[in-house]
């Protein structure tokens, strides 16, 4: 693979950007690539590590001279570091944002992006619940997909080019409206994780979640709840305080029906129950067909025996 961008700056060294440098490594897609982290703590653990090429200390260094900034950082984070490196991009540079809130962080960019740089959103669809500059690995991004949602008067060549550059990290990739990327998340990203962090919660509130018969038996289940609810809180409370509206609405949705699952319980209505179930299923099969999870037993986990 030929080197697309000479000179990386990822601002934030957490699990997307580490990993963003691992997947760059693995296909030689960039020539230099630093980083900055707000801490010094981090900075030193990428420094121990060998995440990037070199660590800066400010974030005038860290762009200095590049041709690609990654903002890395939560969304609520997104405007004081753009307004931080304004002054110091490179003429042509392109800045790339991997926030997973759209609208709100393009608010919080463009007032700050000088006229000779491009500013191309980005949401790339991986995660795990681990955050952090030592929890990024490779292979994050193969088969995953990345939402590109191109600002007004986005200049063509600076989008496809930062398509291909995803490509090259192992996503593959799909332009997206912004308020339908926002709407989109909410249902299939953020409403899920609300709802793992509410039962987590309502099972401490019982006071069993630390129960041994909870753990016992949490693989029917509520294990994968506690998966979701471990992830990082900085960056969830950002996403529902800057996608308020998306993630209102679909939780409206949701709760209207919860309430008819509730009365059919309720009322032993178990056409209702069982035609609903079905309906979900087939949902699940058309994951799998689109080749977006495994059908192996229990997600695929090796079994302990
Ligand atoms: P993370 O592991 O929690 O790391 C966040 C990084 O941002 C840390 O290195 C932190 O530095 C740095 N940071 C925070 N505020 C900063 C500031 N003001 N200036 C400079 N650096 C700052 O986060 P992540 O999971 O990689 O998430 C990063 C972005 O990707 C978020 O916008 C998130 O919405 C998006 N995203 C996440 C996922 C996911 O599943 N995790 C998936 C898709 C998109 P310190 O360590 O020094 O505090």
């Amino acid at each position: 693979m030929s080197v697309m961008y000479n000179r990386v700056a990822l601002i934030g060294l957490g699990l997307i950007a580490s990993s963003m440098f691992w997947a760059m490594k693995r296909r030689r897609v960039a020539g230099h690539v630093t980083g900055y982290a707000r801490s010094a703590e981090t900075r030193q653990t990428a420094r121990e590590i060998g995440l990037c090429d070199s660590v800066a200390g400010s974030l005038e260094e860290a762009v200095k001279g590049a041709d690609l900034v990654v903002l890395a950082v939560p969304v609520g984070a997104m405007a004081q570091v753009m307004a931080g490196i304004a002054p110091h991009l490179a003429p042509g540079a392109t800045v790339i944002d991997v926030g997973s809130v759209k609208a709100a962080v393009i608010e919080a960019v463009m007032p700050h992006m000088p006229d000779n740089c491009h500013f191309v959103p980005c949401h790339p669809m991986a995660g795990t619940e681990h955050s952090g500059p030592e929890s990024g690995f490779a292979e994050l991004f193969d088969n995953r997909w990345c939402l590109i949602v191109p600002v007004q008067g986005a200049r063509p060549e600076a989008v496809a080019k930062v398509a291909r550059y995803w490509e090259a990290l192992g996503s593959m990739t799909e332009t997206m409206e912004v308020d339908h990327h926002d709407q989109v998340c909410a249902v299939v990203s953020h409403i899920p994780h609300l709802i793992a962090y509410t039962m987590v919660g309502v099972a401490d509130d019982l006071g069993r979640v630390t129960d041994e018969e909870v753990i016992k038996f949490s693989a029917t289940g509520f294990r994968d709840f506690t998966r979701i609810a471990a992830s990082d809180p900085t960056m969830w409370r950002d996403v529902f305080l800057t996608n308020k509206d998306a993630t209102l609405e679909i939780l409206g949705r949701f709760t209207e029906e919860l309430f008819a699952l509730q009365r059919a319980i309720r009322k032993g209505d178990g056409d209702h129950l069982f035609d609903y179930f079905t309906r979900t299923r087939e949902i699940r099969r058309g994951i799998i067909e689109a080749g977006q999870d495994t059908d192996a037993p229990d997600f695929g986990r090796i079994s302990k025996g």
